[in-house]
């Protein structure tokens, strides 16, 4: 099968929207945006080996290249509209584009994401590049950059899980249903577009939590010249994490395991009712986990003791 029709198999579909004005087939893709809307654009590839195990199915590979793109998304408080691929495929096996295709519309439908446009050759390992234009109000997008002194941390869900998903999959186990909860957290992020979006006038800063929460929300503390102190106590536990690796690799991952997808957010104390309600309206838990500090620089403590921690730094967490 050539690479036209690769396209014309897997990856042609009838818009959803009236605002492709031209999708796939052309030079290039047409798009109408809404009057008074600014465009927000990510772009991430997921490079097989180094992204996602080999052993990681077709279908779930489709779905993540399209949820992780959707989480930076979210981490903007944007709306997801339109969507290019660039794929890089080592020998278009019909079975895998069949799975892929599926695993990707999987992700992209249910936000009205429209495949637009892209790019198709072979080369020696498959990789898969999204890139997803979706808008957001004027004034209304999150950044880095925006946490002042004294706001409260916080984060949603239940961060290391994912990287505990990884490691099932990666040791060939799943089988009781903790570990099946935490592959399918790996497999099957979900991007938290509706929390961000509706939460987003209560929100200082943003960042999604790809490479793991400690390093991601040192990142965002940097961009906002400002420091935080972190309470360990405070970090939500996962249940499945703690049953299949035990309390202080669960902690370990939780701080420094990526792949998960969260959002960890800043907000003024005086928002914090509001952040509550919104969450409960869309079924989404967070949690209140630190303060922004003006010292630089990020510090954990647990009962009011700083404990050190570096991304290898899990021995320092024995137990007390
Ligand atoms: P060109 O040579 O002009 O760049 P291509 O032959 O690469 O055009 O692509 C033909 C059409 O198919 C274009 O509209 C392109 O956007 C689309 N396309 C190519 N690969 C993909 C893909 N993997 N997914 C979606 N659309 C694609
Ligand atoms: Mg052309």
């Amino acid at each position: 099968m050539d690479e036209f029709e690769i396209i014309r198999r897997y990856f042609t579909r009838a818009a959803s929207d009236a605002s492709v004005l031209l999708g796939v087939g052309d030079d290039g893709a047409v798009l109408r945006p809404d009057p008074g809307r600014c465009l927000v654009c990510v772009v991430d590839a997921l490079v097989d080996g180094v992204h996602y195990p080999g052993s990681l199915s077709a279908r779930d590979v489709g779905y993540r290249a399209v949820a992780v793109n959707l989480s930076d998304i979210a981490a903007m408080a944007g709306r997801p509209r339109w969507m290019t691929l660039s794929l890089t495929l080592v020998s278009g096996e019909p079975v895998w584009l069949e799975d892929f295709a599926a695993g990707l519309f999987d992700a992209a439908a249910p936000h009205g994401l429209d495949l637009v446009g892209g790019d198709t050759t072979s080369g020696p390992r498959t990789v898969v590049s999204v890139q997803i234009i979706g808008d957001v109000e004027p004034e209304r997008w999150l950044t880095r950059s925006g946490a002042g002194t004294g706001d409260d941390i916080y984060v949603t869900g239940l961060p290391g899980e994912a990287a505990g998903g990884l490691a099932v999959l990666q040791s060939g186990g799943g089988g009781s249903s903790a570990e099946t909860r935490l592959a399918q957290r790996f497999r099957r992020p979900e991007p938290r577009l509706e929390f961000a979006e509706a939460a987003a006038p209560s929100i200082s800063a943003a960042i999604d939590v790809s490479d793991g929460l400690y390093a991601d929300l040192g990142k965002l503390l940097a961009a906002s010249d400002a420091g935080g102190s972190l309470d360990l106590g405070e970090l939500p536990r996962s249940p499945a994490l703690q049953e299949v690796f035990g309390e202080d690799e669960a902690l370990r991952l939780a701080l420094a395991g990526g792949d998960d997808y969260e959002l960890c957010f800043t907000a003024r104390p005086e928002e914090a009712g509001a952040l509550q309600v919104v969450a409960s309206g869309v079924d989404l838990p967070i949690t209140r986990i630190g303060t922004v500090t003006a010292e630089k620089g990020l510090h954990c403590f647990r009962d009011g003791e700083e404990i050190e921690f570096g991304n290898s730094g899990y021995t320092h967490f024995a137990q007390a």
